[in-house]
């Protein structure tokens, strides 16, 4: 389906992560973890995950990474009540709860359909068993929504952040997403399910590793942003 939706608010995450929301098209759902075509025009189309909670009947929201890009340039100069196109929603990368563990892992911008997960799953208040997210960033700066994933109230959730440079930030391990940190971080008995999202070189890494720890490959949901290194 496409929809003309309108412009509404810009809001900064990080210094290098913008979120953008619009007026929710009054037909549109979505389930958390979808992703939209997003057309500013003049074949300027990205697919973007929606970042925020379906629940929220106001507007519609996507979160872009920075790059420079044209398409960047043409989003930062959008006004007020200006109109887009957007097409969707598409994608399975959506929680199904199919076992008592689920291991969440992000890298970067990646976090945005998790952050639509788990701000959803946390209104929704059930029991869903344990939650694992482990977040890969650059550095403490580079997190977005850091407050609101540390206050997700699910009851047994676990946050753990990995960091290239930990500076200002006690409890985070440092250097990338690994085998070694996933061991440590997931029970070692859980016959947990992972989703895994972020640039495509990351997800791969994550898959070598998690294949490392034996985890077989139809435990493990993967959304690649196509479009980054
Ligand atoms: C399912 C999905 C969900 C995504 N969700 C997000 C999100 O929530 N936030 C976010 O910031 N990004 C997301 N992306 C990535 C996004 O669609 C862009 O590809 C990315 O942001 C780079 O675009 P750019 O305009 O910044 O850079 P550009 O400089 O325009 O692109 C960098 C290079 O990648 C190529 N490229 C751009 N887009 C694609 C593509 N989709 N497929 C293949 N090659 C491409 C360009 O031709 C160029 O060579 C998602 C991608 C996918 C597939």
């Amino acid at each position: 389906m496409e929809y003309r939706t309108e412009f509404v608010e810009r809001i900064d995450r990080t210094p290098t992560a913008v979120s953008y929301r619009f007026k929710k098209p009054e037909d549109f759902t979505f389930t958390a973890g979808q992703y939209m075509l997003v057309d500013l025009g003049n074949k300027l189309t990205r697919p973007l995950s929606l970042s925020n909670c379906p629940g929220e009947s106001e507007f519609i929201e996507f979160t872009k990474r920075m790059t420079g890009s044209q398409y960047c340039d043409r989003l930062e100069s959008l006004k007020k009540g200006e109109t887009i196109s957007v097409k969707g929603p598409f994608g399975k990368f959506c929680f199904f709860g199919l076992s008592r563990t689920s291991v969440m892992i992000s890298g970067g911008i990646g976090i945005t359909p998790i952050r639509s997960i788990l701000t959803s799953l946390d209104k929704k208040n059930e029991n869903i068993g344990t939650v694992i997210l482990i977040y890969g960033n650059m550095n403490r700066k580079d997190i977005a929504f850091r407050d609101e994933l540390e206050n997700i109230k699910l009851p047994d959730y676990h946050l753990v952040h990995v960091l290239s440079d930990t500076t200002g930030m006690e409890n985070a391990y440092q250097g990338f997403i690994n085998a070694d940190i996933i061991s440590k971080e997931v029970p070692k008995s859980s016959t947990a399910h992972y989703m895994v999202s972020g640039p495509p070189d990351m997800v791969e890494a994550i898959k070598k590793a998690l294949t490392k720890l034996d985890i077989a490959e139809g435990r493990i949901v993967t959304d690649k942003f196509l479009g980054y290194n």
